[in-house]
């Protein structure tokens, strides 16, 4: 699973420390960033190394990524590639610009269809334009295939087809399957699964599905003599050198496991290799690497390829294990009806992380979160990785601070506002997500006899605002400042007002106009803003204020609003320990549903008008080692600023396929 940042609507917090710039590159809708890597220079050198070849190995599955999207990508990425190294004729035209536009479209998306929208996009240059480019180049054999593809409408139209009344498989661009009907790929998976197994295999995870030369369904395995062969030789080959340098014997037999289920294709070994990769909670390195997610395969079953290498942020970790250790102390205290608190009470200690390395379904758009791996058995039995990742939510808000526009300029009231939040908001928001994950969903308990399904269709919304209430109220705890996590005793108004903006407001830039309220988290925190709103209305706790036609929520009274969160956290554990499904419902039906249709369209028309980019992705720094008398003696981290040079230096370097 993974917690993505897609629409980056952040508000941009936190004070920017150094002179690094984080905000690359911006076209079309989307804009290129990089990140730091805190903590490298902290590493020993055996954990460089490590660090080193699983980015090596996360690097070689580039291009499996490119031909799982559509398998079409990589012919049409390696002449896209030909003419920006090799054409000759005038690069300072409109049309060759619109040309690098859809280039860099292309590198951001892996293939042809968006990254997140996932319909074909075009080239805005002329198709005669564009094979002019491709002879120029000496690709002119390919331009009646290849052109087609780029520019024809009407096929291959979306990498997962949304499709309601054709066949999704069928309709799908993405390499899963290819001559097979959705019935024939659902009949065959029903034929071999066993479904009395009670740790049962990811049926399908790793292969393509199509028909033999006898019309059979056939499984054709992505593995080291099968499709993607040479990629996953060589991601086998630096998987081997990074076991040699491992930082313990987990990581090692973990690693052996890895290569034994890519030289196998064997899926028991997948969750082997799981098993012993959930138990490595001592190292500092981790790793993603292999078929991972399933949200690209319209059946969901096929794993996108991913790669991923990270650095544990000893500090930022140590919070959570503090907030975890004190579990009971929150519980005790928290402002529910003693019936419903836990008796014994147990934190989650979730990891921190800083990312080293992106690659494949990570690369360039990456996710701020992950909780791996996706086995429910598994998950069940052994646990699982939750981890956050700090360093690129950090340069998401950075890069947002070096737009000339920001949501917080447009949205807050004042300079004073503003500054406060600069100043303390990245603390205060990654504190209350913290409260949220480590405590809040782990805390109450239901009265004996009530069902854990009692809240129905309202459940995860209520759920939300339990947890994110429960992270509000403590944020403001001097308990916080005392346990050291928490600054100072007034840097949580940041979070509040930040918090009370974006519930009543700026969230609603994400829902199209005319539509209601209806995503789980959004809900929750419309819920939570309005209901204080209106109650704290008699004493002013939040104003609503009007200037030059525009709509402001400013919090007048942080105590009074600390207080509220505190009645409606009571009131909802109330309703979840009982099981009071008809308040819950009430609850959400008048707070979280429907959204003022005026305040909706100006809150829609000041975002369009900050032309902010919704969609953000990443390059990597290079980790270069450093030699000396024909001796490794270091790996140094080197920040690029080129996102197009980077991805031509990957084709270059990384092209298996
Ligand atoms: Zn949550």
């Amino acid at each position: 699973m993974m917690m993505t940042g897609v629409l980056a609507i952040t508000a941009g917090c936190g004070q920017k420390k150094s002179d690094f710039k984080y905000l690359l590159d911006e076209f079309a809708d989307l804009k290129v960033m990089r990140y730091q890597i805190p903590g490298w220079d902290e590493l020993t050198l055996q954990q460089k190394e490590y660090a080193y070849h699983l980015a090596e190995a996360a690097k070689w599955g580039r291009d499996i990524h490119w031909d799982q999207n559509c398998k079409w990508n990589l012919p049409i990425r390696h002449t896209v590639e030909n003419i920006i190294e090799n054409y000759k004729g005038d690069r300072e035209t409109k049309e060759f610009e619109q040309f690098i536009v859809y280039a860099k479209r292309l590198f951001f998306a892996n293939g042809i269809h968006h990254h997140y929208a996932e319909d074909k996009f075009f080239p805005e240059c002329s198709q005669a334009y564009f094979k002019s480019l491709m002879e120029a180049v000496g690709d002119g054999d390919k331009c009646a295939e290849l052109l087609d593809i780029i520019y024809n409408p009407d096929i291959l139209q979306q990498r997962r087809s949304t499709s309601t009344d054709g066949d999704i498989v069928v309709l799908s661009a993405g390499n899963f399957y290819e001559g097979v009907t959705r019935a024939e790929v659902e009949k065959y998976y029903e034929s071999i699964e066993d479904k009395t197994d009670e740790t049962p295999i990811a049926y399908g995870l790793n292969t393509k599905v199509t028909k033999d030369s006898k019309g059979n369904i056939v499984e054709i395995p992505w593995k080291i003599d099968g499709m993607y062969g040479p990629a996953i030789a060589k991601i086998c080959q630096e998987l081997k050198l990074a076991a040699a340098c491992a930082e313990n014997d987990i990581q090692k037999r973990a690693l052996g496991l890895l290569v034994k289920y890519y030289e196998t294709g064997d899926l028991r070994v997948w969750d082997e290799f799981n098993i012993e990769w959930v138990k490595d909670t001592i190292g500092t390195v981790d790793f993603i690497n292999g078929f991972i997610e399933d949200y690209n395969d319209p059946l969901g079953r096929k794993g996108a390829w991913e790669g991923y290498v990270n650095i544990k942020d000893h500090k930022a970790s140590e919070r959570s294990v503090i907030l975890s250790a004190n579990a009971q102390w929150f519980e005790d205290h928290s402002p529910v009806d003693p019936r419903f608190k836990k008796k014994e009470c147990k934190g989650i200690s979730a990891k921190v992380i800083n990312a080293v390395c992106l690659a494949g379904d990570s690369y360039p758009s990456t996710p701020i979160g992950i909780n791996l791996p996706n086995a429910d058995w598994i998950r069940k039995m052994y646990g699982s990785k939750s981890v956050t990742i700090a360093n690129i939510t950090h340069a998401y808000d950075y890069a947002a601070q070096e737009s000339p526009t920001s949501t917080l300029d447009e949205f807050a009231w004042d300079d004073a506002e503003k500054a406060f939040y600069r100043e303390w908001g990245s603390w205060a928001d990654e504190i209350h997500t913290d409260l949220h994950e480590c405590l809040g969903h782990g805390s109450g308990q239901l009265l004996p006899g009530v069902a854990t399904t009692a809240m129905g269709e309202y459940a995860s919304a209520l759920e939300e605002a339990r947890a994110d209430l429960f992270g509000l109220y403590f944020t403001a705890d001097p308990k916080m400042v005392e346990l050291g996590i928490m600054p100072n005793k007034d840097a949580y108004k940041a979070e509040y007002s930040n918090y009370i903006r974006n519930g009543l407001m700026v969230q609603f830039t994400r829902v199209e106009l005319g539509r209601p309220n209806t995503e789980a988290h959004m809900q929750n925190r419309k819920l939570i803003a309005e209901w204080c709103y209106e109650k704290g209305a008699k004493d002013n706790v939040i104003e609503k204020k009007v200037r030059d036609g525009k709509t402001y929520f400013v919090v007048n009274d942080y105590e009074k609003l600390r207080d509220l969160f505190a009645q409606l956290l009571a009131e909802i554990q109330r309703i979840k320990s009982e099981g009071d499904y008809e308040a819950g419902k009430n609850l959400i039906e008048t707070y979280a549903v429907n959204i003022d249709p005026k305040l909706h369209k100006e809150v829609k028309e000041r975002y369009e008008a900050l032309n902010l980019k919704p969609y953000g992705g990443f390059i990597n720094p290079d980790i270069v080692p450093v030699e000396k008398n024909g001796k490794i003696v270091d790996y140094k981290v080197v920040y690029n600023d080129d996102y197009l040079k980077q991805q031509l230096d990957y084709g270059r370097k990384y092209g298996a396929l």
